[in-house]
């Protein structure tokens, strides 16, 4: 939280661009804001993309991810041929279709989660397709018709999506909200982001950084894949949004 770049996809997701200074231009071209709308790769989804508009033209980012002390933001362009210089004011503007695909998948994998009382190993997010492995030994344990019935009730109920800070010591003291045992909460500033779904989070509340639509109604119609076996104790669910 204490870095250079100030996340503003953090508080505001739906903040599709946003004016900012360049701090600095690294060795690679990777480009350092004072603030941005791009989520940086982190938790299973994946780095913004879009354009910085600078002096010098429209600079095309095609990845963004957390510098080596996960303090500054790096916007890397698709070519290093033309770059803004540290100082100058440029807007940044997401490809918006891509990261409103990001936020509905990954509030429907908060979904899945809620739905299935196993540990997650791992997970990602995608605009086309997202995942959830579970720690399962029992493939049987999964009524595929059952749990795709129940996830699509989640979503037409249009349950609120909220955020709110506990300090590091509250989620010590809470260990059940942790639900995935291949991705830590972002912490390490003494407080942990707390996502709830429902009221209260009676749905679903767990540490989380991404970004999340406000409301589950906001994902639409989803389907589910086939539940695959990967590993002794692995299931893997996939999941599409169907538009
Ligand atoms: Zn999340």
């Amino acid at each position: 939280m204490s870095g250079p770049s100030e996340p503003l996809f953090r508080d505001e997701p739906y903040l599709q661009s946003c004016e900012a200074e360049v701090l600095a231009v690294n060795d690679r071209g990777g480009i350092i804001l004072d603030r941005t709308v791009f989520y940086a790769t982190g938790g299973g989804q994946p780095g913004d993309t879009g354009k910085l508009l600078a002096a010098c033209g429209e600079v095309e980012i095609g990845a963004t991810v957390y510098g080596e002390d996960r303090a500054a933001i790096v916007h890397v362009p698709t070519s290093a041929e033309k770059l803004p210089e540290p100082g100058e004011r440029v807007q940044a503007v997401l490809d918006w279709e891509r990261r409103n695909r990001h936020m509905r998948m990954h509030t429907a994998l908060h979904l899945l989660c809620s739905l299935i009382p196993y540990p997650v190993t791992g997970g990602s997010i995608g605009a086309e397709e997202s995942r959830l492995d579970f720690d399962i030994a029992d493939a049987g344990a999964i009524d595929k018709e059952a749990l795709w019935e129940a996830l699509n009730a989640l979503v037409e109920a249009d349950h609120p999506v909220t955020t709110r800070w506990i300090s590091e010591e509250e989620l010590a003291a809470n260990p059940e909200l942790v639900r995935t045992m291949s991705v830590k909460p972002p912490s390490g500033s003494g407080r942990v982001r707390l996502v709830a779904i429902g009221k209260d989070g009676e749905i679903d509340l767990q540490p989380c950084g991404g970004t999340h639509v406000l409301s589950t109604g906001e994902i639409g119609s989803l389907a589910l894949g086939k539940v695959e076996k990967k590993g002794r104790q692995n299931r893997r669910i996939r999941l599409r949004l169907e538009s």
